[in-house]
């Protein structure tokens, strides 16, 4: 067998006015990732619009040299409200970066067919049918958390939404 193509992995993000910011350029898949999840966590007060990790094969000219890993695109946070609500749109999965907040969406990883959310602050945990379901439970947890205000986000404020949750 001939010998295997060296590649590098090159994380980038996209700003909404079309700049791109380049993370660097690493041999190891994980090293990428580490790289931009860390950008990601601190990207707060910009506008990002998307981000992606690339493999180019060293030594090929042109396209056919480039596979597009992951693509995950930035919305505001269902709970948070913060700009930082990272969706993988290949392999669905969504998680909010900044870390008091974490808000998350991912297939349930027994049965596809269910799309589980949360919210670790409160241990909030829902199983839904759809993406939309999902996105959704997240918006209304959000409305309450507005309505409670996050100053007064104690264990009994917590509890309540719990269970006006597991009421729907
Ligand atoms: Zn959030």
């Amino acid at each position: 067998m001939g010998e295997s193509i060296p590649r590098v992995f090159v994380p980038s993000v996209t700003e909404e006015n079309g700049g791109t910011i380049a993370l660097g350029c690493f041999s190891s898949e994980e090293t990428a990732w580490q790289v931009l999840r860390a950008f990601l966590k601190k990207s707060e007060q910009m506008l990002l619009e998307s981000s992606s990790v690339v493999i180019w094969d060293v030594d090929i000219v042109g396209e056919e040299a480039m596979t597009v890993l992951s693509t995950m695109e930035c919305k505001d946070c269902p709970v948070c409200g913060r700009r930082t609500f990272w969706i993988d749109v290949d392999n669905f999965s969504a998680l909010c970066y900044v870390s008091a907040c974490s808000a998350w969406i991912e297939e349930n990883t027994v049965d596809p067919e269910i799309i589980d959310c949360g919210w670790p602050t409160i241990r909030f945990l829902k199983q839904n049918k759809s993406i939309d379901e999902a996105v959704e439970a997240l918006f209304r947890l959000g409305d309450r958390l507005k309505s409670v205000g996050e100053e007064r986000m104690d264990e009994t404020a917590a509890e309540s939404i719990l269970e006006e949750e597991l009421d729907d």
